[in-house]
């Protein structure tokens, strides 16, 4: 079997015509552009670059964006004034903190400081509780544009065995739970899972969200799956590579994700779906 790609770049090229189309309209109803704010906290350099990725999409679609880049000793009080600050501006309708933050800021308080309307990171427990309900809300981004991808495939997903590599909260949790909505039957594994090939050799869908590069070897895939690989990992020549061994990926899986442009650029398109929809809902309130 010679896998077919999910090609999340052109996927999530699509995704932004569609975006840039709505807001053209919105504009010429009058309506205000949706606006996000991004906020980071000290000088990480890959903070920095996925901040700069999310400025020039926002440039791409016609959103008006502000960008907070505060000094790595801003105390834990002053950011929650600013995200109290945006909370009110009108012109702001999604505040996102990129992670993680310095060590003496209690990223889960600053979290819990966006209002949940304008949470377009979908991390806020009220969010992430109305995902475990069913409830129309802002999705976590990676496992919302992992499972457009899922869709892109046209493959049912109902009834399907899916292992998550990873339990955070950001990634592996919301991924099972946004699985089990599609009516998949989820596992989720962790470090102190037992015997992982076992497992991901049975599952018709493995999500790979690890951190570990070569961690899904081609011994464990079973052969047909759909495998999404959501770990980035710089290899021993410097390149950027997934969880899952992607030649034997190919060699065995129907469908598979490559690294990069797979769930990478799905994860910035999510975040520019979760700021139009919070526009959306704060044109209708206002
Ligand atoms: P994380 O918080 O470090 O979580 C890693 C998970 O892997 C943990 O749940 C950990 O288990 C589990 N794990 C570690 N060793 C394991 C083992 N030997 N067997 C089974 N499970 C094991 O990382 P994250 O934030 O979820 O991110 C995971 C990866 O996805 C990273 O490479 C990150 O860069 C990438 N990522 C990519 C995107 C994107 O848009 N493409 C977005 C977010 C993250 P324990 O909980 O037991 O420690």
């Amino acid at each position: 079997m010679t896998a077919r790609i999910i090609d999340g770049k052109s996927i999530a090229a699509a995704i932004r015509r569609r975006i840039a189309d709505s807001v053209r309209k919105h504009v010429a109803h009058g309506l205000p552009r949706p606006g996000l704010a991004v906020i980071q906290v000290g000088d990480n350099p890959a903070s920095s670059v996925y901040v700069s990725h999310k400025r020039q999409d926002c440039r791409e679609v016609g959103f008006h964006s502000e960008a907070y880049e505060l000094p790595a000793e801003t105390r834990q009080e002053q950011l929650l004034a600013l995200v109290g600050r945006l909370n009110m501006d009108p012109a702001i309708d999604g505040i996102l903190v990129q992670l993680p933050l310095p060590q003496h800021i209690e990223a889960q308080a600053v979290i819990e400081r966006i209002n949940p309307d304008k949470d377009v990171d979908g991390f806020h427990p009220e969010n992430i509780g109305r995902l475990l309900l069913r409830l129309p809300g802002m999705r976590p981004c990676t496992p919302s544009g992992v499972m457009t991808l899922l869709r892109h495939t046209g493959e049912p997903l109902d009834g399907k065995d899916a292992v998550i590599l990873g339990q955070s909260s950001i990634v592996g949790r919301p991924m099972a739970i946004e699985l089990l909505n599609a009516r998949c039957t989820p596992t989720i594994c962790h470090s102190r899972s037992r015997d992982l090939q076992a497992k991901v050799r049975r599952a018709d869908i493995v999500v790979a969200a690890v951190g570990r590069e070569q961690f899904v070897p081609g011994t464990w895939i079973k052969p047909g799956a759909i495998l999404i690989d959501i770990g980035i990992n710089r290899n021993a020549a410097g390149k950027l590579v997934g969880d899952i061994d992607f030649a034997a990926a190919c060699a065995q899986a129907a469908w598979v994700t490559p690294v990069p442009g797979g769930v990478g650029p799905m994860t910035r398109a999510a975040l520019l779906e979760n700021t139009l929809l919070a526009a959306e809902q704060h044109s209708r309130l206002g």
